[in-house]
């Protein structure tokens, strides 16, 4: 009898969700329609109710980066007062070069999380090449390589959580991702996220990082969240991510979760 109630209270410990052996299903990279035509409270209310269907978790990231710090304020303050009454947490990814310069501090620290990527890449004229577009080239990938590396340490250098699309490369790069993503430049961000205490993205939209990657993140003493990166259709999908999670023997306690600061005064 006894045995049956330590085997019985086992495995609720495991089926648990956060124990140390289930990695929470959180999509933290959800972005939701700029074009939504009703109230910001409907708006959260639907993407609860879609989390709920899914049993992912979702993060809401707001992607309101506008030159105009008070406007910027004020749409994130209505944000985090409707998000309050549904389960999702809230952050923002930040997009511009002088992003910490167009909120408040005390906006920033209300949220639960930033995301930032490199992939608004400032070319050597000092234009920014959106590297996701179809069709990006560069003539010396090598080269170019070692300019993004750079560009990736300034952004591990921000302050932010979460390191997102991490070593994402062009469309006609892509196909060189393990010869061009050497040991060296591995080592150089995975050392600044540990350093710096952001946390790595698993993204399933662009499947990035390798394998390779978060095994030696992992290694390194590196934290991982996952993201769909999608726009409405598609959020919560993080199949990939948690593939990766497998393969790589990622557990619960390699992964950052939020605190929803949205609750706390
Ligand atoms: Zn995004």
């Amino acid at each position: 009898m006894k045995n049956t109630i330590i085997s019985f209270m086992m495995a609720v410990l495991l089926i648990m969700p956060g124990s140390q052996k289930n990695i929470s299903k959180i999509d933290l990279h959800v972005h939701l329609s700029d074009e939504f035509k009703g109230t910001l409270d409907e708006r959260y209310a639907d993407a609860a109710a879609q989390s709920r269907k899914m049993g992912v978790t979702f993060g809401i990231a707001e992607e309101i980066c506008s030159r105009d710090k008070n406007r910027n304020d004020s749409l994130l303050a209505l944000c985090a007062s409707a998000i309050k009454k549904y389960p999702l947490y809230l952050g923002i990814q930040v997009d511009r070069q002088n992003w910490q310069d167009v909120y408040s501090k005390e906006t920033l620290k209300k949220l639960d999380y930033i995301l930032e990527d490199a992939l608004n890449f400032p070319d050597k004229d000092g234009k920014i090449i959106r590297l996701w577009e179809k069709g990006v080239y560069f003539d010396n990938p090598e080269e170019f390589m070692d300019r993004y590396v750079n560009y990736n340490l300034k952004v591990l250098s921000d302050p932010i959580t979460v390191w997102v699309n991490p070593t994402y490369l062009p469309d006609t790069l892509s196909k060189d991702y393990d010869k061009l993503w050497t040991k060296e430049r591995r080592k150089k961000l995975i050392d600044a996220a540990v350093k710096n205490k952001i946390a790595i993205e698993i993204n399933s939209r662009f499947q990035v990082p390798g394998k390779t990657f978060i095994k030696e993140a992992k290694a390194a003493g590196a934290h991982f969240t996952f993201g769909s990166n999608q726009h409405v259709t598609g959020i919560g999908e993080i199949e990939w991510s948690e593939k990766m999670a497998k393969e790589c023997g990622l557990t619960a306690k390699d992964f950052f979760v939020p605190s929803r600061k949205i609750l706390k005064k």
